[in-house]
């Protein structure tokens, strides 16, 4: 098969030349339910003669079938056999997808910084379910040790929030095949363009859609990419459980997900120019960025990612006020949480995600107390450094 690009795989990636409508865009299909032509219909229906995309909303939806299949051909660099399915939320993604392929008595190993929400569902649900946690260092050597014959699922993170760590993927794989364990990677900080877990052997791959694959903070979204057979599964419990993507909300991602190369291309090349200036400022006591050479991961981060993608952490001197005063001072980044949009965001981890910590659960945690994340946006790039620059300043 002839290579497509990312890009061009964002913008026609499963999709028709022509489509029904015949319209260039995908029709936003607004509707909760599909009527049958006749009773003989619906029979061939029911008995599996014919085949309908649609029947009712919680079922499926034109628009968001479209965005699917752009978004599966996307993370499987074009490669047919590839499924994807939307969801409400990352975190509705992460949920579901687990409860699908979970049942009482098995194991699931999870790394120890990946969404602190994933965290707080495998220790307060999976646990009530039945379902036995481990919550260990990003490791191979870890992962290995919490094996167990009823282990089903590894899942991790990459690069995490907010030290931007990357596991070996590749020798969690080869881990997990042999026994066959399933491999699920959060890959919503690099995206398909940075990074494509699938080539590498990982069953699924899950998005925050909110964050870079919709990229401009008007949408909340998630999805669960990987093998058709393993996706029609958890098609199958998103149809009970109900966690479905909106249509609207699938336009705009199908919308954002058209951009998605150039935008990534921009937040890759401005966060490291960042991530370099903030590294040589005296002010600022560490960064990290997975392609800085100083970053624990940088070699693992060299061989999976083509682009850092768009966040940066980095540790003021002075602590929490020096840090708030910091972030006060710029006048482009947004004090907010979430990231991978447009417009840069930056925040105080101990002051937003950690708060509830205080500041010795942030010190077992590893959440130091002058740690600033910010997610670079597509602004000028010199613009944004001036304005961080004037902010260490007034420090
Ligand atoms: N995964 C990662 C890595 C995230 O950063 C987030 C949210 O910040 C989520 C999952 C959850 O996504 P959502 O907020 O869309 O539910």
């Amino acid at each position: 098969m002839k290579k497509i690009g990312p890009s061009t795989l964002s913008v026609h990636g499963g999709e028709p030349h022509v489509r029904p409508s015949r319209s260039v865009t995908e029709p936003l299909v607004l509707a909760s339910t599909y009527p049958f032509e006749h009773t003989a219909e619906l029979h061939a229906f029911m008995q599996g003669e014919i085949e309908r995309a649609e029947e009712y909303g919680r079922y499926g939806n034109p628009t968001v079938a479209a965005v699917e299949s752009r978004l599966a051909a996307l993370e499987a660099g074009g490669a047919a056999g590839f499924g994807a399915v939307l969801m409400a939320s990352g975190m509705a993604a992460i949920t579901s997808t687990l409860l699908a392929m979970l049942r009482a008595g098995q194991h699931v190993i999870f790394t120890a910084d990946v969404y602190r929400k994933t965290r707080v569902f495998a220790r307060t649900y999976l646990d009530k379910f039945g379902v036995a946690v481990d919550i260990v260092e990003p490791t191979l050597a870890a992962i290995e040790a919490a094996v167990r014959s009823e282990t089903k699922i590894i899942f991790t993170e990459a690069p995490t929030n907010p030290y931007l760590r990357v596991v070996d993927l590749e020798g969690i794989v080869a881990l997990a095949k042999p026994r066959r364990i399933k491999t699920i990677v959060d890959a919503t900080f690099a995206t398909p363009i940075n990074m494509r877990p699938c080539d590498l052997g990982v069953d699924l791959v899950i998005h925050s859609t909110t964050k870079y694959l919709g990229g401009h903070n008007d949408l909340l979204g998630g999805a669960v990419v990987g093998r058709s057979g393993l996706i029609q599964a958890i098609r199958e419990q998103v149809g009970t459980l109900g966690p479905v993507c909106d249509p609207h909300n699938a336009f705009l991602l199908g919308r954002g997900l058209k951009t998605l190369a150039l935008r990534i291309e921009r937040h890759n090349h401005s966060a490291l120019a960042l991530a370099r200036t903030l590294d040589e400022h005296p002010k600022v006591a560490q960064v990290w960025y997975p392609l800085l050479p100083s970053h624990q991961d940088h070699a693992l981060a060299t061989r999976y990612l083509s682009g850092g993608g768009g966040v940066v952490s980095f540790e003021v001197r002075g602590g929490l006020e020096a840090g708030t005063r910091l972030v006060d001072a710029v006048q482009i980044p947004k004090i907010a949480p979430s990231l991978g949009g447009v417009e840069s965001l930056i925040e105080q981890p101990a002051l937003m995600s950690f708060y509830d910590q205080g500041p010795e659960g942030r010190a077992a945690l590893g959440i130091r107390e002058g740690l600033i994340r910010l997610s670079v946006g597509i602004e000028d790039l010199e613009d944004l450094r001036a304005d961080l620059l004037a902010a260490l300043d007034q420090m």
